[in-house]
């Protein structure tokens, strides 16, 4: 048991964009996305992101680890599962996330109007008010346009502490 009543985690997560592939982020489907993500998943990059910033916020390694890319079972499998194990290992050990921050890069379509969508989302999965789900959204200013790239910090409070 760790001696800090505060734990913080930080992930972070790619995936290459084709077109003809769904996209999806933070587990909202995005509309009139030209390219979706390759992925042995459903490839969404904030969600594996919030799942290894929960994971790494305790020394609990990463999905990879959990949910092996090679792993027949997992193939297209929606990745909120993904991130409910990770909260699940974070509960046992007598954490909860008390807040958490999403970065996106991606250079089209604008996210904007997708970001209440993607924080009312994710803050659901982790059991948070909306509140406490920072989402910023970015552009690789055209160095990487086939490209989706996502970075999240988790703050994770031991229970009680609150
Ligand atoms: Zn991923």
């Amino acid at each position: 048991m760790s001696a800090l009543p505060f734990r913080i985690g930080f992930g972070e997560d790619a995936h290459r964009l084709e077109a003809g592939r769904p996209l999806v982020l933070g587990g909202v489907p995005v509309p009139h996305a030209e390219l979706g993500a390759v992925a042995h998943s459903d490839g969404d990059a904030v969600l594996h992101a919030v799942a290894d910033a929960l994971l790494s916020g305790l020394a609990l390694g990463d999905i990879g680890q959990y949910f092996p890319d090679t792993a027949a079972e997992w193939a297209g499998m929606d990745s909120r599962v993904i991130v409910a194990r990770a909260l699940e290992l974070v509960r046992e050990r007598g954490y909860v996330p008390g807040n958490v921050a999403v970065v996106v890069t991606l250079d089209r379509p604008k996210l904007g109007p997708l970001r209440a969508d993607i924080a009312r989302s994710v803050a659901a999965l982790l059991s948070l008010p909306e509140s406490e789900v920072g989402v910023s959204f970015k552009t690789s200013e055209g160095l990487a346009p086939a490209h989706v790239q996502t970075r999240v910090t988790a703050l994770l409070v031991r229970a009680g502490e609150g």
